[in-house]
């Protein structure tokens, strides 16, 4: 006869030490789902506790936080550290400002005028504000 087994149903999935490693990878910047994967469960069972458990939901928002800060920590200086994430140091401020005199908007001194009428077959000249559009 075998031992009668303590408590009833599955084991919890997502316990103590699984919110643990959970909430480090999120501070270590994984994305929600990614920090699920990590400790198998499903992204809706953060989303269950998010929303039943207060203080998981805290710490997971505060882990989030330090995760983007980590993020942008990792992300190489540029164009887009300049854009994004308001980065002006010399690297980020030099990519940005070779990025934007590249672009042909930018070099372009006069709006292009694209003629919409097949040539030959212009429109009268009582219709000039059509033209100029
Ligand atoms: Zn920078």
């Amino acid at each position: 006869m075998t031992a009668p087994s303590r408590g009833r149903g599955r084991p919890a999935l997502f316990n103590a030490d699984a919110q643990q490693r959970y909430l480090e990878a999120r501070a270590a910047g994984a994305t929600q789902k990614d920090a699920a994967a990590l400790v198998r469960v499903a992204a809706n069972t953060i989303r269950y506790h998010r929303a039943t458990d207060h203080a998981f939901r805290e710490a997971d928002d505060t882990a989030a936080a330090c995760g983007r800060q980590a993020r942008i920590d990792q992300l190489a200086h540029g164009e887009t550290r300049y854009k994004h994430y308001g980065c002006r140091c010399t690297t980020c401020t030099k990519a940005a400002t070779v990025g934007r005199t590249n672009r042909p908007s930018y070099n372009a001194k006069e709006a292009r005028i694209i003629p919409i009428s097949p040539t030959g077959q212009e429109s009268s000249c009582s219709f000039p504000l059509a033209r100029a559009s």
